[in-house]
């Protein structure tokens, strides 16, 4: 890894520069934040199930027609993706009360919301991603109307779309984040889906026990949350029986043979 130029590193993923112009390499670490970063942590074999998640989700939304950032798997951790200049905004779609909006409504967690919402929050850690309106995006110029036209579409079609997808597989999907990035062809750019959509950025309630099934575990000191991310990928089809080891074990492999 240390041969390749290093673009950004992020809270869980690192992206390096891709093999052709226009493309990078997005890698899936272990490292799991929150609250802003105050909790910090690591949640071994974590990435390797994001990265699998993630490109089964996006293949599929690509399916149905939303543009998106990925191209292909290229091992456990890592996978290859179009460039984009990102949107400085987190898109949050909320179907169920929980987190933050259960925190500041004070509605209680659980409660169906009768509308699907969306939330805005601008990307920037410094100021603890604050949440920022429709108003507040065209005024500071986040991105034109159009393109938030596009994202309210896209976030629509993409909730409607995994809603089905997860309660197929007795999941409740409560919220989850999106972010969104231009892909530039000549002088003109489309708004296109990227990033990764994971446990680490969905809420997951098991829709028979209400057990959670995504990073709540971990910022509830809950535990178990390889266990849960891993319980995600077996529901989709992802991890056959008995294969939750071997895919470490293929990992840890991997890295020792890098480290040689
Ligand atoms: N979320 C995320 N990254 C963030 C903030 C939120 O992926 O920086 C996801 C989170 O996992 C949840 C949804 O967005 O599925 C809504 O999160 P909420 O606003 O309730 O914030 P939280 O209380 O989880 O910090």
């Amino acid at each position: 890894m240390s041969r390749r130029r290093q673009i950004y590193e992020g809270k869980a993923k690192i992206l390096y520069e891709g093999p052709e112009p226009g493309t990078l390499i997005q890698y899936f670490k272990d490292d799991a934040t929150a609250f802003n970063a105050q909790k910090r942590g690591v949640i071994s074999g974590k990435g390797v199930l994001n990265n699998r998640i993630s490109e089964h989700l996006f293949t599929l939304l690509g399916g149905i027609g939303i543009p998106h950032h990925f191209i292909r798997r290229l091992n456990m951790r890592e996978q290859l993706v179009r460039q984009v200049e990102i949107i400085p905004l987190e898109v949050v779609v909320r179907n169920v009360a929980a987190g933050s909006l259960s925190k500041r409504l004070g509605i209680e967690e659980g409660t169906p919301l009768p509308r699907t919402i969306l939330e805005y929050y601008l990307k920037d850690d410094t100021l603890g991603d604050p949440m920022v309106t429709e108003e507040h995006i065209a005024c500071f110029g986040w991105c034109s109307q159009e393109e938030l036209a596009d994202i309210q579409d896209l976030s629509i079609r993409i909730n409607d779309f995994l809603t089905g997808l997860f309660a197929g597989i007795g999941i409740k999907l409560v919220d989850f984040k999106l972010e969104f990035g231009r892909l530039w062809e000549d002088d003109w750019s489309r708004v296109i889906l990227a990033d990764e959509i994971s446990p680490d950025g969905c809420r997951l309630w098991d829709m028979r026990s209400g057990e959670r099934l995504d990073k709540d575990r971990f910022r509830r000191d809950l535990g178990g949350e390889v266990e849960a991310y891993q319980e995600v990928a077996r529901r989709l089809g992802l991890l056959p029986e008995g294969q939750e080891t071997a895919i470490f074990d293929i990992d840890e492999a991997r890295k020792a043979r890098e480290s040689r």
